[in-house]
């Protein structure tokens, strides 16, 4: 505990005394300035300097026994908080990442098969490869569940399988895969779906960015930012723990235009 309160804490003058007091309490001058190792003057000060975080608890004769105050207390557990809060996350994104990680190498082992062995027809038409569904369904009726239900991960590892330069289409949908566009909803996003209409406005093409790759000037890491806003998305936060000045080492752009779709049944 002690240890954790230090790492959360820092350790500064003011976070020792705050750390023991913290711990064990009431403590006087003389015995906080030895169990810390910090010369009495210099524990004296800091303390009178920040005396909203402390509190005459308790008097022995001529000695001040010291405790947190309300406020000081409040202090080390709202820090303690955040840093368990911090950690849970990191832990939680680490846990995802991993399962992630699993399932992307299990998939392309499956992928690798299933192309390897001819299992499905690969049609490529112009830059695009085309696959249909209804017949990696029969093939393997797993992978098609996974690619309508994490259409991310399985059509990278397509595409990492396959011809760089190709765009993969698929064709050929279940039918519960299709959708009226007044029948979307938010159990739709992220997932492959196939919707009937026709379009009734096209904008311009412009090239919009998609990912940026950043790297921490302090340890080299290379963090890669999804770009979906007109602003630019920088990373947060280093595993190092550096919070700015990350450098931009490249960037992936595409074409994009917006289409304007109505249902195939709107206005006849
Ligand atoms: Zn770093």
């Amino acid at each position: 505990m002690v240890e954790e309160i230090e790492d959360v804490l820092g350790k500064g003058i003011l976070e020792k005394i705050l750390n023991l007091l913290f711990e064990e309490n009431p403590l006087s001058y003389n015995q906080i300035s030895e169990k810390i190792s910090i010369d009495y003057g210099t524990l004296k000060k800091t303390m009178i300097r920040n005396k909203d975080y402390f509190q005459e608890s308790s008097k022995d004769g001529k000695t001040k026994f010291f405790k947190l105050s309300i406020l000081g207390e409040k202090f080390v557990r709202e820090k303690l908080e955040d840093y368990k809060k911090k950690q849970d996350y990191f832990k939680e994104l680490d846990e995802a990442l991993k399962r992630k990680q699993v399932l992307v190498e299990e998939l392309s082992e499956e992928v690798k098969n299933i192309i390897q062995n001819k299992e499905i027809n690969l049609n490529r038409e112009g830059k695009s490869i085309y696959i249909d569904v209804g017949e990696l369904a029969v093939e393997n009726p797993a992978l098609s569940e996974m690619l309508l239900e994490k259409p991310d991960e399985v059509i990278g590892v397509f595409k990492n399988s396959l011809e760089k330069d190709y765009d993969i289409r698929f064709k050929n949908l279940p039918k519960t895969a299709i959708i009226n566009i007044e029948e979307l909803r938010q159990e739709h996003l992220n997932k492959l779906i196939m919707v009937e209409c026709r379009s009734v406005s096209l904008s311009n093409v412009r090239p919009i960015i998609k990912n940026i790759k950043f790297e921490c000037p302090s340890c080299g890491t290379v963090h890669s930012v999804l770009q979906n806003d007109s602003f630019i998305r920088r990373p947060s936060r280093c595993s190092c723990g550096r919070k700015g000045g990350f450098r931009e080492i490249s960037k992936e752009m595409v074409n994009a235009a917006n289409v304007m779709l109505e249902d195939l049944t709107c206005k006849g």
